[in-house]
């Protein structure tokens, strides 16, 4: 999860490039990098190469060839490699041969004591580091792993698991300075959620929503968003990459969604329940460039498929 949400840290972004230009000024080796892992994958998040481009931003490597495992093995403390050749964990690792002579030195980003990532520093060529170096490397990594562990709460909703509206607003960013790709907005509100609330109590309304929400998840394609941005209300990005024709393919998943929701049972009590909801559409950008005008719009033709006897989809450019 954090290394497909971490493209919407705003603050992390912007700290990772400062902590690197710092280590950058300060030890005198060619490349710092800031990586991501699971057990497959060493993702390269952000980079600063001096001279000779290294490590590149965007690189996948697998992650049984990447030093980063060696730094994840290693526990909290940095891993210090002067000589990559000399050095006992990495005199026969396959990521060596090639480089030969050069050195490594890496610290552990951790969220809630669980090693996430790395920030390291790299070269071809061997390097004494200094006992400055390791606290430094070391102060910084904890920084960034500190950013990381606030932002991650500020673009996921508690309750479902989903984006929140802070992600919204995140994303459409960075979906408009990357590219001007169309996208739709989907704007849902449950209908009558009111009735689980107080019939069966908050909590029971609760598991509801997180029922709802597992449904949209489940349902949307690939590459889509889903945010929770209120009690009862959704929001469904449609990720353009996968919309060939937009209006059809918005068509059949908001459909899809509906169908599939209104026929999920709730069971309370031994009795099953059902819920359905109202959808409103925007498109972007041919309905708006700004988030606050596509949400308005959506918003607004949700509001008419609630007026429309509710349990069904409404566009903006229909009204
Ligand atoms: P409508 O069909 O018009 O949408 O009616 P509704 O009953 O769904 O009412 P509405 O969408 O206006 O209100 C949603 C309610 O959700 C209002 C609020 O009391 C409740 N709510 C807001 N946040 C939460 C929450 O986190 N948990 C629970 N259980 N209820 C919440
Ligand atoms: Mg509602």
């Amino acid at each position: 999860m954090i290394q497909h949400d971490i493209n919407y840290y705003k603050n992390f972004d912007s700290i990772a490039k400062e902590v690197l230009a710092l280590l950058g000024q300060t030890i005198e080796v060619n490349t710092f990098f800031v990586s991501i892992l699971n057990p497959i994958h060493s993702f390269m998040i952000k980079s600063f190469n001096r001279n000779a481009k290294l490590i590149c931003e965007g690189d996948t490597l697998p992650y049984n060839m990447v030093y980063c495992k060696l730094v994840a093995e290693n526990g909290l403390e940095p891993l210090v490699i002067p000589n990559l050749e000399e050095h006992e964990l990495t005199s026969g690792h396959p990521a060596t041969k090639p480089i030969g002579n050069g050195c490594f030195m890496g610290a552990p980003l951790t969220i809630e004591g669980e090693i996430i990532g790395t920030l390291c520093a790299f070269d071809i060529k061997s390097h004494v580091f200094k006992e400055y170096d390791l606290i430094l490397i070391k102060s910084l990594a904890a920084l960034i792993s500190h950013t990381i562990n606030l932002e991650k709460g500020i673009i996921r909703d508690p309750l479902s698991g989903l984006y929140n509206r802070n992600f919204i607003y995140n994303y459409f960013d960075y979906h408009k300075d990357k590219t001007n790709d169309e996208m739709a907005l989907l704007y849902i509100d449950l209908d009558h959620f009111k009735f689980f609330n107080d019939s069966y109590g908050h909590d029971t309304g609760d598991d509801v929503i997180k029922k709802a929400a597992e449904c949209f998840l489940q349902t949307v394609p690939e590459g889509s968003h889903v945010a929770r941005i209120g009690g009862d209300e959704f929001i469904v990005l449609l990720h353009p990459a996968y919309c060939e024709d937009l209006m059809k393919s918005t068509q059949q998943n908001a459909e899809l969604i509906l169908n599939r929701l209104t026929t999920m049972p709730i069971t309370i009590n031994g009795n099953d329940h059902f819920v359905s909801a109202s959808i409103g559409i925007s498109f972007y950008p041919h309905q708006g460039t700004e988030m606050d005008s596509l949400l308005k719009k959506a918003d607004r033709s949700m509001y008419m498929a609630k007026k429309s006897g509710r349990k069904n989809i409404q566009y903006y450019h229909m009204q």
